[in-house]
C-alpha cells in the first residue's frame, strides 16, 4: 500500500463518522491519524470510536495513530437572562464571578483566574470574536468593559482574552479525567489546548508520563513569546488556526503559520495545520478554490499533516473531504514547483552520527534514484531525522515498537511498519527489500537506501548506511 503522497491527513471523528463503515471508508480514502475531540461527546462515544479504530488496525495490518484532543481551559460565560441579549457599541457591560440573573450589569463569568489577571485596555472577545469588548476597570468582584463591536451575548458562549496571561493550568478537572481515560484506552498522542508557556507543556508531560506523545496546540498569542522552548518540549505541534485566528487578527494567521511550520521543521518536530481547511465541504461536495489553495499552501510550507475538523466530524461529506484533501496533497507534491519551495529551508547541521547518516541517506537516495529509504528505528528518532530532510523518496520506517509505529503515521513521508527487530546484517537487507517490494515501493532491480544502527536494537545507535538492490 503506497499512497503516493508525503504529507498526512488527520481527520476528526464525530457524529457523522462514528460507524464502522464510515471509519473504514475514511481510512481507505487516506486518513493517517484519527482525532478524538474531547470538547464534544462523551467518554463512551470516544471509547466506541477507539475500539472501531483498533479493530480496523487489526483488519488492515496498518498502524493507525489516534490523537486525543483535550478541551483545555476554554473560558465561557454562564447562564444569561432570556438565554442572552444584544449589546451595542459604546455600552458598558459588567462581568461578575458568580452572578445569578445574568444581566448586562452582571454577566456570570465563573473563572476567578480571569478577575485576577485581566487589566484595563485588555481585549475580551465573545463568541469567536463576534462581540468585542475593551476592559475599562477591574476588581476581584467585577470586570467593567466597553463594547467596541456589538452583537449578541448568549448562554455559555466562549470568551477569548488574547492579551491576558491567565494563571490557569492547561488541564482542567475534566481534562485530567479525560486524559486518564484516553491513556487507559491507549491513545497515541494527547493534544494540549490553549498552551500559554513552556511550563504548561511540562505540566502536561508530567501527567502523560511517557504513555503517549504530547502535542501542543498553538492558539494563544502569548505562546509565541517562548515558542522555541515550547516546540522543543513537545513531541508534535498543531497550528490551531480556529482559536488563534480569534485571538490575533486573521491577516496575521498566514505569517504565523509559516513561522510555526518553519520552527517545527528546523527542530524536526511534526506539525499539523488545522481548522477550516475545507470548511465549505461541511455542507457541499466540493471545496472553494480558496480552500484548495489553503491546503496546498500548508503542503508547500512543508507541514507534516493537514487536518479536517467539522468536515469529517459532523459534515455531510466526510469521506469526500478526505478524498479531496488526498488529491490536493498528491497533486501539489507532484507539481514542478514543489521541490524547490519545500526545500527552501536552511540546512540543520547537528554534530551527531545519527543526524549525519540520516541527512546523507536523503542525499544518496536522490543521487542514485533509489525508490525508498528504509529506516530501522527503535525510538523513531532516525525516522524523524530523515523526514526533516524532506527527501524526494518515501521513508519506510520499521520499528518493533507498536506505539512508535502508530506515532510515526503522523510523520511526513513515513510509511510506518511494525516488524520484529532484525538480528543480523543479512536479515536487515532481506527485510528492507521484502517490505519495499511488498508495499509497492520497489520492483526487481531497483535500489533502496537502508539506515540502521549496528548493533541492532540499541536506541540512538544509528551508524550505518547501506544501498541494496531489490
Ligand atoms: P479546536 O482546536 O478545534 O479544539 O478548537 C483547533 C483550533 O482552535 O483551531
Ligand atoms: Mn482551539
Amino acid at each position: 500500500m503506497n499512497t503516493n503522497r508525503n504529507a498526512k491527513i488527520v481527520a476528526t471523528l464525530g457524529p457523522a463518522s462514528s460507524d464502522k463503515d464510515t471509519i473504514r471508508a475514511l481510512f481507505a480514502a487516506g486518513v493517517n491519524v484519527f482525532r478524538l475531540n474531547f470538547s464534544h461527546g462523551t467518554q463512551s462515544d470516544h471509547a466506541h470510536r477507539h475500539k472501531l479504530l483498533r479493530d480496523l488496525e487489526i483488519e488492515t495490518g496498518r498502524p493507525i495513530c489516534i490523537l486525543q484532543d483535550l478541551q483545555g481551559p476554554k473560558i465561557r460565560v454562564g447562564t444569561l437572562e432570556n438565554e442572552g441579549f444584544n449589546v451595542q457599541i459604546g455600552e458598558t457591560v459588567r462581568f461578575v464571578p458568580d452572578g445569578k440573573d445574568g444581566t448586562k450589569e452582571a454577566i456570570p463569568l465563573p473563572h476567578r483566574e480571569v478577575f485576577a489577571a485581566v487589566a484595563p485596555k485588555h481585549s475580551m472577545f465573545i463568541d469567536d470574536g463576534r462581540v468585542r469588548l475593551s476592559v475599562t476597570g477591574v476588581s476581584d468582584e467585577e470586570i467593567t468593559t466597553r463594547v467596541l463591536v456589538g452583537g449578541t451575548i448568549s448562554n455559555r458562549k466562549g470568551v477569548n482574552l488574547p492579551d491576558t496571561l491567565l494563571e490557569l493550568s492547561p488541564l482542567t478537572e475534566k481534562d485530567r479525567e479525560d486524559l486518564e481515560f484516553g491513556l487507559n484506552l491507549g491513545v497515541d498522542y494527547v493534544a494540549l489546548s490553549f498552551v500559554q508557556r513552556p511550563s504548561d507543556v511540562i505540566e502536561g508531560r508530567g501527567l502523560v508520563d511517557g504513555r503517549a506523545g504530547v502535542m501542543t496546540k498553538i492558539e494563544k498569542p502569548l505562546a509565541f513569546d517562548r515558542i522555541n522552548d515550547i516546540i522543543s518540549l513537545s513531541d508534535a505541534v498543531m497550528v490551531a488556526r480556529g482559536d488563534l485566528g480569534v485571538e490575533i487578527p486573521p491577516e496575521e494567521v498566514p505569517g504565523r503559520q509559516k513561522e510555526l511550520i518553519h520552527a517545527c521543521r528546523m527542530s524536526g518536530t511534526p506539525v499539523i495545520v488545522a481548522t477550516q481547511m475545507l470548511d465549505s465541504m461541511v455542507s457541499a461536495p466540493a471545496p472553494t478554490r480558496a480552500e484548495a489553495s489553503d491546503v496546498a499552501t500548508a503542503i508547500y510550507d512543508g507541514a507534516d499533516a493537514v487536518m479536517l475538523s467539522a468536515e469529517s466530524a459532523s459534515g455531510d461529506y466526510p469521506v469526500e473531504a478526505v478524498a479531496m484533501m488526498d488529491r490536493i496533497i498528491a497533486t501539489t507534491e507532484r507539481h514542478h514547483s514543489y521541490q524547490t519551495i519545500v526545500k527552501a529551508l536552511e540546512q540543520v547541521i547537528e554534530p551527531s552520527a545519527q543526524h549525519a547518516i540520516s541527512a546523507a541517506a536523503a542525499q544518496v537516495a536522490k543521487n542514485i534514484d533509489a525508490k525508498a529509504i528504509v529506516a530501522f528505528t527503535s525510538s523513531g528518532t532516525t525516522a524523524y531525522r530523515i523526514a526533516r530532510e524532506r527527501p524526494e523518496v518515501p521513508i519506510i520506517s520499521i520499528t518493533p515498537n507498536l506505539d512508535i509505529a502508530r506515532q510515526l503515521a503522523l510523520l511526513w513521508g513515513a510509511h510506518s511498519i511494525r516488524s520484529a527487530d532484525v538480528t543480523d546484517y543479512d536479515q536487515m537487507v532481506e527485510e528492507a527489500v521484502k517490505h519495499a517490494r511488498a508495499d509497492g515501493f520497489a520492483e526487481n532491480n531497483d535500489q533502496v537506501v537502508i539506515v540502521s544502527g549496528v548493533p541492532f536494537g540499541v536506541p540512538g545507535s544509528t551508524n550505518n548506511l547501506r544501498v541494496a538492490v531489490t
